[in-house]
């Protein structure tokens, strides 16, 4: 077992990806507050490299951390002393890595031998955008890839657009994938896609949506990053942006938005993964963004999806305090986060982010709530931490249905309720 960890190595060494031997992330249960402190303390600790998956935050909320396996006896050592309660969540992250690698390798050829699609499995960024083409030439009078810019590694950044027609119709805004890591967040999008253009002209309400708004989806809102995901750290979440004065890379592109730009759950260190940058928008794939929805000017709605937690979130996240339109805001999303749970049961929480998880300053929804865009909302998909940013390509589409049920609802609402 041991000269196959080692041959595994070399072969990963060679291809210069990180690996994660040995790994574990640790699920652990804070009793008290000063428990939550002594926590956040460990985070400070950067000799230990730990990757929280969750952080702590308060003593109702898991943490989860990613403990690389030559710090693990320190770390429970730690956890021991402080008599602070952990189990085990992963007991060898590489092992469920390579179950990963060699189902998008076994999907590949199955893919190739059947010249199909399988929305039921992880794709690298190519493939995403060539099947993006596919759709494009599917439904020609629905849907249109837009270039809206580069990436800092100069990939092109494409939006896909369900328009039936009219100039600047309210629209609606989808991201997913701007942490690179959280790969059901992409996967869900590009199903996403599909799902709006096979159902127009058969789903009544989907069509009458569409005939009067445009849908606009970003799935790939992070392409550096999830290149990078694939070929060198699957663990990666940020940008891939050099940092002046720094050998570390990446800035976390949602925490980079103007909206309580560099304030409380930023980092102003850019080894650090919620890192926020130099300045508002400095990231290219950030403001890629940000200039197309101000040239637009009648978006809606801005929904940006993440993985894992299983949470539906409204603004803020840089302040605790109450947006205009919380009561509105709160309600539709109990109601859409209904209808998720009706397909299989998913149990999702609903509230503000900065109440609901943490205070987080610089995030998209609340830069787009600012910007008068009222239904701005966050999803934290599936799961509450079996295999946090390593789920099983088995739970895609299950994922992926049951989230289109609340992303329809809020659709349906906004177009009920012009503003
Ligand atoms: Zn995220």
């Amino acid at each position: 077992m041991k000269g196959l960890w080692i041959l595994l190595v070399l072969v990963a060494a060679a291809k210069a990806e990180k690996v994660f031997f040995g790994d574990q992330v640790l699920r652990i249960v804070a009793e008290s507050q000063e428990q939550i402190q002594v926590l956040q303390s460990l985070e400070a600790r950067h000799e230990w490299e730990l990757d929280y998956w969750l952080h702590p935050v308060s003593a109702d909320l898991p943490v989860e951390v990613r403990v690389p396996r030559a710090n693990l006896d320190a770390v429970t050592e730690f956890l021991h002393d402080h008599n602070i309660r952990f189990e085990v969540m992963i007991d060898n992250l590489q092992e469920l890595l390579d179950e990963e690698k060699a189902e998008m390798e076994w999907n590949r050829v199955k893919e190739r031998s059947t010249r199909s699609f399988n929305f039921g499995a992880y794709h690298t960024l190519d493939t995403i955008y060539s099947w993006m083409d596919t759709l494009v030439a599917q439904y020609p009078n629905l849907v249109t890839k837009e270039l809206i810019g580069e990436s800092y590694e100069n990939r092109p950044m494409y939006v896909l657009k369900f328009s039936t027609g009219g100039d600047k119709r309210p629209a609606i805004w989808i991201d997913t994938g701007i942490h690179s890591r959280e790969w059901v967040s992409q996967a869900t999008g590009v199903w996403t896609a599909n799902k709006i253009a096979t159902d127009y002209g058969h789903d009544t309400s989907l069509t009458t949506l569409l005939n009067q708004m445009d849908i606009y989806l970003l799935i790939l809102a992070n392409p550096d990053g999830y290149v990078y995901s694939h070929t060198n750290d699957r663990m990666w979440r940020k940008t891939r942006s050099r940092n002046t004065g720094s050998v570390c890379q990446g800035v976390d592109p949602n925490r980079n938005w103007d909206a309580g730009f560099g304030g409380p759950g930023a980092s102003r260190n850019p080894c650090s993964d919620s890192y926020h940058g130099p300045s508002a928008h400095s990231e290219v794939e950030v403001k890629n963004v940000v200039d197309l929805i101000k040239k637009h000017g009648n978006f809606k709605s801005f929904i940006s999806v993440h993985a894992y937690s299983q949470l539906l979130m409204y603004p803020y996240g840089y302040s605790c305090n109450h947006v205009p339109d919380m009561a509105e805001l709160d309600a539709v999303g109990r109601a859409a986060v209904q209808k998720l749970t009706s397909l299989y049961g998913t149990r999702y929480k609903v509230g503000s982010i900065c109440r609901i998880i943490y205070q987080a300053s610089g995030g998209s929804i609340d830069w787009s709530y600012n910007m008068g865009i009222k239904y701005s909302y966050a999803f934290e998909l599936r799961d509450t931490g079996r295999y946090g940013f390593i789920l099983p390509a088995t739970q895609i589409i299950p994922t992926a249905s049951e989230t289109w049920l609340a992303l329809k609802h809020i659709m349906e609402y906004v177009r009920d309720h012009p503003y």
